[in-house]
């Protein structure tokens, strides 16, 4: 099968009389002993079909999490005390939060490296546990070799993960490249619906997959069967509404680009994440308030075009402009999102 026939028909019962095409809601705490499943923290039979399709579109064998932070909390808990982690200088701020919060403990000790530099994270991997990427970063919309990396830091006897939130297992599968985790916000792209928390792990390392799954039984962060469904419902369209999202933006790069008013347009050429650059923070704050199609919310990878000046937070690097908007493009009609944006920028220009 390919891509988008995986998406739709992978993790669904068995084609049988009477069966439903639907892997159903199992609303269950415990299970009669003896069998496989036991207890509710442990196993989900709705947990189990998400986890077949998004495991078979990315490579590999998924785990699926409450959030995407409890996927990444989880991976980072198994770095040994005291050990190096490169980790990308921009990148989702809840991980840099994280590395933050582990660093102040003296539970890991995070360097946090330009990852367009190759050199300078060749030279970082020297020693390193654990080597994090994001690609296309958040918001800076860099997009890193994540091979040669991935070379670099086997050989320094690190493991390498994909944060793939932004390019979905659409656009690309990093587990092809070798590297030995790819962590996703399914709360993202995979849902798709601004409706559902989730995270998930994706590996091809069997041993790492039971590490994993014991830490997930023991920390709890199991996810939701009702969110597992959404997600699992959500997925069943990602391929529609990527290619969607990714032709509407990138005829929005193309006009955007025609405008005098903006700084910069960051777009990595592929996926619905566009970054654009104001003269200041106030353009950016007006142009995000003076929007009535796009909403001004955090969060990405709905149907809905959504954006919002980054540097609004005070955990974004500080190496973001402050003008900075990131837009996520949805899959409206290309010509109402242009005429919303558009006005919105004359606003702040005027
Ligand atoms: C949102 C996001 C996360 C965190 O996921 P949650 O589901 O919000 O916990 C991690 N990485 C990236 C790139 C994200 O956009």
């Amino acid at each position: 099968m390919r891509p988008a026939t995986q998406a739709v028909h992978v993790g669904r019962p068995p084609h049988e009389p009477d069966q439903p095409l639907n892997t159903p809601i199992t609303m269950a705490s415990t299970y009669v002993a003896g069998g496989d499943l036991e207890y509710g923290r442990y196993a989900n039979p709705t947990w189990d079909a998400f986890e077949q399709a998004l495991g078979t579109l990315e490579g590999g064998r998924c785990l699926a999490f409450s959030s995407g932070l409890a996927a990444v909390a989880t991976i980072l808990d198994l770095v040994g005390q005291g050990q190096k982690v490169v980790a990308p200088r921009h990148s989702y701020t809840g991980t840099v939060m994280q590395l933050n919060d582990l660093e102040l403990r003296e539970r890991v000790a995070p360097v946090l490296v330009d990852m367009t530099d190759l050199d300078a994270v060749v030279a970082a991997c020297d020693d390193a546990s654990l080597v994090w990427l994001e690609s296309p970063s958040n918001p800076a919309m860099e997009v890193v070799d994540v091979e040669a990396i991935t070379k670099a830091a086997h050989a320094a006897g690190a493991y390498v993960v994909v944060d793939n939130t932004f390019a979905t297992p659409v656009l690309q599968r990093p587990l092809e490249w070798g590297v030995d985790l790819v962590v996703h916000s399914a709360t993202k792209y995979l849902s798709g619906h601004s409706d559902v928390l989730m995270g998930a792990v994706v590996t091809r390392d069997e041993e790492l997959l039971r590490v994993l799954k014991g830490r997930r039984d023991l920390l709890g962060a199991i996810p939701g069967t009702f969110e597992a469904w959404l997600a699992l419902r959500g997925l069943r369209t990602l391929h529609l509404r990527v290619e969607k999202a990714q032709a509407n933006a990138q005829e929005l790069v193309r006009r955007l680009g025609e405008r005098t008013d903006l700084t910069e347009v960051r777009y990595p050429g592929f996926g619905g994440m566009v970054s654009i650059v104001l003269p200041t923070g106030d353009h950016a704050d007006l142009v995000q308030h003076s929007t009535r199609l796009w909403v001004y919310a955090t969060s990405l990878g709905g149907v809905e075009s959504t954006l919002e000046r980054r540097r609004r937070w005070q955990a974004e690097a500080p190496t973001i402009p402050d003008g900075l908007l990131r837009l996520s493009v949805g899959i409206e009609d290309v010509e109402d999102l242009w005429d919303d944006l558009s006005q919105a920028l004359d606003v702040a220009g005027r």
